[in-house]
């Protein structure tokens, strides 16, 4: 994937680095795998005699198999719970695409699942242009959701006291209700306090929110939130505007409906003349 090399680790490898987590927290410390890999290794901890907890709020560990682009841990960081990887990324293999023994399995079975909802909808899947449909389906679908990482390093402001704003990024997602595809553009705007932060990590945010099943209330107000975290700005405004094929090609059928949304943060989120200034801002772009 995104052209790297394929690193497998073996079973022995996953043991090894299991048994590594069992020898780091206090004897008794309750675990929680994510699913699926994490559950896997969770599995594994249970065979070391290990606590594991089938619920993440009950945990004191969270464990995954891999941080690769971070928004799975992103996704359980709500429960303020430690992390715990048997490869992490930020730390080795950074370019090489992990496979786990358990993994051609996986992607064998995904392949076949998709082989078969092909040929429930008629199709003749031995026909040329079909027979490896199942394989580049899955394939796209894991890149797609896989985005860059990227570090959000901030620096210091030195006397910014207007808005920044970044417009017209384009976007896609898929919406997380049909797996069809959404695609649009998105604004972000912030007041600076004591950080500001390179205008190209405005798009990359925007992407990797972007890049999982997804509804665009919830990337906007993930995009408002996650630069809140990192900058603790006066203000953060997020307008995205998007075209869903799954109202554009069924349902309604309505091509060139747009969907907007905004979300709003900060100690001065209610302030109007910010708001009216980021509206202004977004037509004349
Ligand atoms: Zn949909």
């Amino acid at each position: 994937m995104k052209g790297g090399v394929v690193k497998s680790i073996g079973w022995e490898q996953v043991c090894e680095r299991t048994r590594a987590i069992v020898d780091r927290y206090p004897k008794g410390t309750a675990f929680y795998g994510i699913p699926r890999g994490g559950a896997i290794i969770a599995a594994i901890l249970l065979g070391m005699g290990a606590n594991v907890v089938q619920k993440p709020e009950e945990a004191d560990v969270i464990v995954d198999d891999i941080y690769d682009s971070g928004a799975t841990t992103e996704r359980y960081r709500k429960y303020c719970k430690p992390f715990a990887y048997i490869i992490d990324k930020r730390r080795e293999h950074r370019n090489a695409w992990i496979s786990f023994p358990w993994e051609d399995e996986v992607q064998k079975d995904a392949e076949d699942h998709v082989a078969r909802l092909i040929q429930s909808l008629g199709e003749d899947i031995s026909r040329d242009g079909l027979v490896d449909t199942p394989k580049r389906y899955v394939k796209f679908l894991r890149e797609f959701l896989a985005p860059p990482e990227f570090n959000m390093t901030t620096f210091e402001n030195e006397g910014t006291d207007e808005m920044v704003l970044v417009s017209g990024i384009d976007f896609e997602s898929l919406c997380e209700h049909h797996i069809a595809p959404f695609i649009g553009k998105g604004a972000i705007g912030y007041l600076p306090n004591k950080k500001l932060v390179g205008i190209s990590k405005m798009p990359r945010t925007l992407e990797m929110f972007s890049r999982r099943l997804q509804n665009q209330e919830r990337i906007t107000e993930q995009v408002a939130d996650y630069l809140v975290e990192k900058l603790e700005p006066y203000w953060v405004g997020v307008h995205l505007a998007a075209q869903h094929t799954c109202m554009t090609m069924r349902g309604v059928r309505k091509p060139g409906a747009m969907t907007s949304t905004t979300a709003f943060r900060g100690p001065m989120k209610d302030d109007l003349v910010l708001r009216g200034e980021f509206f202004n801002r977004l037509k004349e772009g």
